[in-house]
């Protein structure tokens, strides 16, 4: 808390070059690239950071094939060079996964044009990761015994990528690098308004949300990241753009592990829209929908869950069918779909099947809108809104600098190198997924020295705090002092993703949690609980 503590005071002492709201992917990569280059960024977000669209993703770092069917090629070129981007430059967090797609008999396309298609989409990818196969049954049968082929006629396995962690530590990661670059960024700080002098300068308003206290903020540039409510914020600032956002609800069930591959199962829904199985750990995840919605307060309703549960019943040769008691975790979002504010004359309202993913930047005057996008285009969002800023004059001490990635081969080698002669890995707790060094150099980068260095001095930093959640003492230790975590929710659904993994029930009785809050908040260890389970 001492981190948030001292950022608020400095969100008000101190005059910025740029003031970025909202604290989702393009809000931190934003504040990560512009920091990082030398200019003086503040953040704030009106909850937690990744708390509303970004911590409800599929997790993958895709191409996006199925943009392929309206022949938006430019997109998928463009996708498809973000993801191998992602991959090179986050080798740990990034990572290739095969999609196994079953293709059944009757389905709009043969299953030769969706092998076709899979091929031109490997060869539009750079041919980066590995050639598509065509899958018989038999092979089918053999390699995913989990498939019901009853109505497939075969299948087709191309690659694309997934986030190992999950989207919300992703998000994170580039909010912690901005923060190590200067930028001054808080948690729970809501901006209720903001007005320009001649010269375009803001003077932001904003309230602080736990003791609802005002704050106003001064800055060069407003960007706002606002996600789902972009288009809300410019509304009460007067700002106006090109563009604004269609709303989509899209849900996921976390269920227990459907299938032990490391595979994305991958089937046409009942509506023909791609479906997936996607690996999470100890648990898979399943989903999505895509529903047309007016506002971004979003709940997973009975027919959301009976629709998702339906479809994978429909396709998946389980012991027993899932069934709702089966679900572990829900997820629900809306994606922010760029489209003009004005439709053009002539130009039919778009298909919503069809409505692209692809993101739009605006500038009016001093302020910067980030409409749409993806995670996966995350590094060219921050990209672009750096060129934007230097366009309106604000000057970057070290305008070239590199801005992501992880750290060095070299600090990579040490790491593992330390890990190994303390023999790390044999203290890896039974229940883990992974070996500890791996999971801890993809969590913390650079800053696993120091978690290596704590267990060195007290080999007792190494033992699993929480019941089933992968999460050792010295790291809930280090998330205290450096994450920001001001609810206790914000570290158990975003900084980790034992929330996703642990059922509600499971944690209200798991035993080792009071002690994980009382590390986590001290004297208020309690209120903290009780704020996350309510009252009983
Ligand atoms: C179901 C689903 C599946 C998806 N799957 C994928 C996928 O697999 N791969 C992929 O690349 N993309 C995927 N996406 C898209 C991707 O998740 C989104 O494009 C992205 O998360 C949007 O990020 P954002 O930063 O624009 O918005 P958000 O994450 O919503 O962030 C906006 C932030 O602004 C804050 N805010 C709002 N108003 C204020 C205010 N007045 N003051 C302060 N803060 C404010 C909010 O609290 C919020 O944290 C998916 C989206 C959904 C919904």
């Amino acid at each position: 808390m001492k981190l948030r503590q001292t950022n608020l005071e400095k969100l008000e002492k101190e005059a910025f070059d740029v003031v970025v709201v909202g604290g989702g992917i393009n809000g931190a990569v934003s504040a990560a690239c512009l920091s990082a280059r030398g200019v003086r960024v503040a953040l704030v977000d009106r909850g937690d950071f990744a708390g509303l669209t970004s911590q409800h993703s599929s997790n993958l770092a895709w191409g996006g094939i199925k943009y392929l069917e309206s022949f938006e090629l430019g997109l998928v070129r463009k996708l498809c060079m973000a993801r191998n981007r992602l991959i090179r430059a986050y080798p740990s967090t990034v990572q290739r996964i095969g999609f196994y797609l079953t293709h059944e008999r009757g389905f709009r396309r043969s299953r030769l044009v969706l092998w076709m298609g899979t091929w031109l989409y490997w060869l539009i990818g750079n041919a980066f990761l590995r050639p598509p196969r065509l899958l018989s049954r038999a092979t089918m049968a053999k390699e995913e015994p989990i498939v019901d082929l009853t109505n497939a006629d075969g299948g087709i396995e191309y690659d694309d990528a997934y986030l190992h962690d999950n989207d919300a530590r992703f998000v994170w990661n580039f909010i912690r690098s901005a923060m190590n670059h200067g930028a001054v960024i808080a948690n729970y700080v809501e901006v209720t308004g903001a007005t320009r002098d001649g010269n375009g300068a803001w003077t932001v308003s904003a309230r602080e949300g736990l003791s609802g206290s005002p704050l106003t903020l001064r800055a060069r540039v407003l960007v706002n990241a606002c996600g789902p409510h972009v288009d809300a914020l410019n509304q009460e600032i007067g700002a106006r753009t090109a563009h604004k956002h269609l709303l989509s609800k899209g849900v996921h069930l976390i269920v227990p592990k459907l299938s032990t591959s490391r595979r994305v199962l991958s089937f046409f829904a009942d509506d023909g829209r791609l479906f997936f199985v996607i690996p999470m750990g100890t648990r898979t995840c399943i989903g999505t929908t895509d529903t047309r919605v007016d506002g971004a307060d979003v709940r997973v309703t009975p027919e959301d869950r009976r629709f998702v549960l339906e479809n994978i019943n429909r396709r998946l040769r389980l012991p027993k069918p899932l069934t709702e008691a089966d679900i572990i975790a829900e997820r629900c979002g809306v994606r922010p779909l760029a489209v003009l504010s004005e439709a053009r004359p002539g130009k039919a309202s778009p298909d919503w099947m069809q409505l692209s993913r692809k993101h739009a930047i605006d500038v009016e005057g001093t302020c910067i809108s980030i409409f749409g996008g993806k995670m996966t285009d995350c590094l060219n969002v921050g990209e672009e809104v750096f060129v934007a800023v230097s366009r309106l004059g604000v000057r970057a001490r070290v305008p070239g600098r590199l801005w992501y990635g992880e750290p060095a081969d070299t600090v990579k080698d040490e790491f593992f190198h330390q890990a190994r002669l303390m023999e790390l890995d044999r203290m890896t707790p039974a229940t883990s997924s992974e070996p500890l060094s791996t999971r801890l150099w993809r969590r913390y980068g650079s800053e696993a020295l120091g978690l290596l260095e704590s267990i060195r001095q007290d080999p007792r930093q190494a033992d699993l705090v929480i019941e089933n959640a992968e999460y050792l003492r010295c790291e809930i230790e280090e998330a205290a002092r450096r994450e920001m975590v001001t609810k206790l929710d914000d570290f158990l659904r975003r900084r980790s993703k034992i929330a996703l993994v642990v059922s509600h029930e499971a944690l209200r009785h798991a035993s080792g949690l009071a002690d994980a809050c009382r590390i986590l908040f001290g004297a208020e260890a309690d209120a903290k609980l009780a704020e996350y389970f309510g009252p009983t």
